[in-house]
This record gives C-alpha cells, sequence and structure tokens, in this order.
C-alpha cells in the first residue's frame, strides 16, 4: 500500500522489473505490523523511509554530500505523506507541530543555527545530521508545497524523477530547482538562499488594531535567529477568530519588515494565531492587540534623494496616495499635487532642502527631501 501510495503521488516504483519481489517482501512485512500499536506504526515509518530511497537515493542520487537533503528529507517527508494519507491531516499536522515548535528533541529549532546546505563535507555527523539533513530539509520541501500547490509541488518532482539527465545517475540541488522554477514559473532563487543555504529561522511578532470594524490592520515584524539571513520572505498564514466564534484562515504574503496589511473587514476580530498549522518553520511568535493608527515612515519611499528632475513616491500595497504637498524652507507652499500620481516633477524646484507631506489614505506623514 505504501509502494501505491508512492506510484500514485511520483511514478511507478523504479526497478519494478528486476527487484520488486524484495521490496514486496519489505512491503509485506510492513504490513504485518499495521495491526499493531506503537512498534507496527514505527516499523511503517522505517519501510516508507526505506522504501522512498528506491526513487530519492537510487534511481536518482545525491550528487555530492552537500546535497544529502536530496535523498533522507525527501526520505523523511515521504514518510510523513504515508502519515497524511494513512492516518489523516490532524496526524500529519502533529508531526509538522513536533518539528516546527515543541519541546521534542526532533524539533528544527532547537537550535537557532545550522542550514540544510551541507557546509562541512569532512563531517559525517554534519552530513547525516537528523535535526537539518532529514527533518528540517523534509519540512523545507512542505513549506515548497504551501508556497506552490500540490499540483505544481507534485508535477515539478515527477518532472525531477522523469529527467534524462538525472535518472539512475546524480543529481545536484540546483536540479531540483529547476524543475520546481519550471514547473512553477517562480523565481525560488530567495526561497533557496533562505531555507536551504541560510541558517536558522524566523520569529513573527504580529499587532493588529481594528479602530473601525471594515478596517483591520495588521502589522507583521519579523526577527531572525540567525545573521545569515536578512529577512525570511514567506507566505504566512493566520486564524482571524470573530465575535461568535467564527473563524477565517488567511494567507499573507510577507515580503518585507514592518509590513502593513489592510483588510476589509467585516465582523469584529477577538483574536489572531500566527500559523496554526504549522506549515511555516517559525518559532516563539507573538500577538498582541496594538494600535496601528498611523502609517510608519518605511512605509513610504521617496527616490531617488537627492533628487534632481523626477521625484517618485513609493507606497506599500496597503496605501493609497491622496495628496502631496512640498515646501521650501521658508515654509513656502511650492507644489500641491491633489491625486494619486507617485511621479512629480521637481526640474523647475531650485537647489536646497524642502519638506514634503504626504497624505494617504493612512494618515500624514513628513519627510524631507533634497533638490540638486
Ligand atoms: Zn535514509
Amino acid at each position: 500500500a505504501i509502494m501505491d501510495l508512492f506510484g500514485s503521488l511520483f511514478e511507478l516504483y523504479p526497478f519494478a522489473d528486476e527487484k520488486y519481489g524484495h521490496a514486496q517482501f519489505g512491503w509485506g512485512g510492513g504490513m504485518e505490523h499495521t495491526t499493531m500499536s506503537f512498534m507496527g506504526n514505527f516499523s511503517r515509518g522505517l519501510i516508507a523511509h526505506e522504501l522512498a530511497h528506491q526513487w530519492f537515493g537510487d534511481k536518482i542520487t545525491c550528487g555530492s554530500w552537500k546535497d544529502i537533503w536530496l535523498n533522507e528529507s525527501f526520505a523523511t517527508y515521504l514518510t510523513e505523506l504515508v502519515t497524511e494519507n494513512f492516518d489523516g491531516d490532524v496526524a500529519f499536522k502533529n508531526w509538522r507541530n513536533e518539528i516546527v515548535d515543541s519541546n521534542s528533541w526532533r524539533c528544527v529549532t532547537n537550535s537557532p543555527n545550522g542550514s540544510v546546505f551541507v557546509t562541512d563535507t569532512t563531517s559525517v555527523g554534519r552530513i547525516f545530521d537528523g535535526r537539518l539533513s532529514y527533518r528540517k530539509g523534509a519540512m523545507v520541501l512542505h513549506m515548497l508545497r504551501y508556497k506552490l500547490g500540490d499540483v505544481d509541488f507534485f508535477q515539478a518532482i515527477k518532472n525531477y524523477l522523469a529527467d534524462p539527465n538525472l535518472v539512475y545517475g546524480y543529481a545536484k540541488t540546483e536540479d531540483l530547482i529547476q524543475h520546481f522554477e519550471a514547473q512553477s514559473g517562480e523565481d525560488l532563487t530567495e526561497f533557496f538562499n533562505d531555507w536551504f543555504i541560510g541558517e536558522g529561522h524566523p520569529s513573527f511578532d504580529l499587532t493588529y488594531s481594528q479602530e473601525t470594524t471594515e478596517n483591520l490592520r495588521i502589522r507583521i515584524n519579523q526577527t531572525q535567529s540567525n545573521a545569515s539571513v536578512s529577512f525570511f520572505e514567506t507566505p504566512l498564514p493566520i486564524l482571524i477568530t470573530e465575535v461568535g466564534g467564527t473563524t477565517q484562515l488567511i494567507r499573507l504574503e510577507v515580503t518585507e519588515n514592518n509590513q502593513l496589511f489592510i483588510l476589509n473587514y467585516v465582523n469584529d476580530v477577538v483574536s489572531i494565531e500566527i500559523d496554526p498549522d504549522y506549515h511555516i518553520i517559525s518559532k516563539n511568535n507573538s500577538v498582541t492587540l496594538g494600535t496601528i493608527s498611523t502609517i510608519l515612515d518605511a512605509d513610504i519611499k521617496l527616490l531617488p534623494n537627492p533628487v534632481k528632475d523626477v521625484l517618485e513616491i513609493q507606497v506599500t500595497n496597503a496605501i493609497d496616495l491622496k495628496d502631496v504637498i512640498i515646501y521650501n524652507s521658508l515654509g513656502q507652499k511650492v507644489r500641491q499635487v491633489s491625486s494619486k500620481i507617485e511621479q512629480i516633477s521637481l526640474k523647475d524646484l531650485s537647489v536646497g532642502v524642502y519638506v514634503i507631506e504626504i497624505y494617504t489614505t493612512q494618515g500624514k506623514i513628513i519627510k524631507k527631501i533634497i533638490k540638486k
């Protein structure tokens, strides 16, 4: 049954001709134990892991020790695909909970350091580090699945397993990335830089306010456990609970620090939970009901500054420009633009420092610019 599952998720058992009997013996042994409780499940996991290596390890072998995750993270994740398909979503979620954020020795965020990518290939202990090469890598695969969706995720792996340049030979991580990018059409450079090459994990601090019911503001701040990653860009699921208990799961695309999200929300919100189903590697997250009544300086950028000709006003997605007023150093109004125009020609202004007042749908902010 495990072999059938892998066959339907990915492709037929790659050694169907010569080794089918041997593998089926292993499969039969595993099934004998499924009716027993703990040991039975343990055996099933072991059998699933070793069977997964027939595809990830034997049909395609990692090209170097640096790429060991192509064998071990896949075998680890495929074992949990067995959990998902045989035991259900709750059991699968419990596994993610344990390895993302728990007191278990298996938890990958127990240490603030360490990359899936093997930097020291002289250390056997590091190459086969269970936390990094197995479990964190498996969770990185899951995050990729969450980011790309099931269709592209599984199809990209099928394409990888069918790549004539790789099968019954060797693959590097770049080969796998290339298949994920080709299938999804997404540039995954940043994803792999952060989660595969980079070390550690993010912590999210979410602040929300709701001055009016139709205006739920959420600001997300992120810190990183290791300096190798400046910011983990990621889709982030949040669960919003309304008065009366109705819940809504929303997915935010977190791309920069202190990012502001403004949601048109009809009902009163009583609580927000970050990533309740453990799809993203993160730890020590916090949620605060606070005040977000004014925009932050970081929400609006003036480029270039100093400026010679055209000033561009860049605003974050959640904010719309209303009015822009420019004053000279004497406090005289020299320009007023009452529209959503984000480019203003300053060619005719004399050289000097100017104060610029920017009115937006989220309040006013004052900045200085230098005219060259
Ligand atoms: Zn293994």
